[in-house]
């Protein structure tokens, strides 16, 4: 199976990693939406959050905990960021290994809305 953050996880693709530890691997976005744009990935292949199991429970939990501590390495823990898990294909999820986005340096665009749907609040 050829997984792309699979091959980053193992070191046979390079990228810019900022963080690792015997689970976790984090690295620079190779096409940043900020001046803050790291991945946060599980070094085991977990599809994406549809594919969580409970025992993964405390592996998501030390994600955000290590998307903490970058954000505040990388000097976007006061200003703000987001932490952000994209789904399947409404999401618009394009690497089908679970990714955490930490996007930060700057302030962000809010827009969250569907495309090309009429949509009424309730
Ligand atoms: P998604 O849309 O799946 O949530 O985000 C995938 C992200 O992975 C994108 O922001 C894209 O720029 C990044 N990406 C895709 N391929 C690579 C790669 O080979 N290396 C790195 N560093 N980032 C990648
Ligand atoms: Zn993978």
């Amino acid at each position: 199976m050829e997984c792309i953050f699979c091959n980053i996880a193992k070191k046979k693709v390079d990228a810019a990693i900022v963080y690792e530890d015997k689970d976790i691997i984090a690295f620079k976005d190779i096409h940043p939406l900020a001046p803050v744009h790291i991945l946060i990935i599980p070094k085991k292949h977990i599809a994406s959050i549809n594919d969580v199991e409970e025992s993964d429970a405390g592996l998501l939990g030390n994600m955000i905990i290590v998307g903490k501590k970058l954000a505040k390495d990388l000097g976007t823990a006061d200003g703000g960021y987001k932490l952000l898990f994209r789904t399947g294909k409404h999401g618009g999820q394009e690497v089908g290994h679970i990714h955490l986005h930490l996007i930060g340096g700057a302030a962000l665009h809010e827009e969250i809305r569907p495309l090309n749907v009429e949509w009424e609040r309730k």
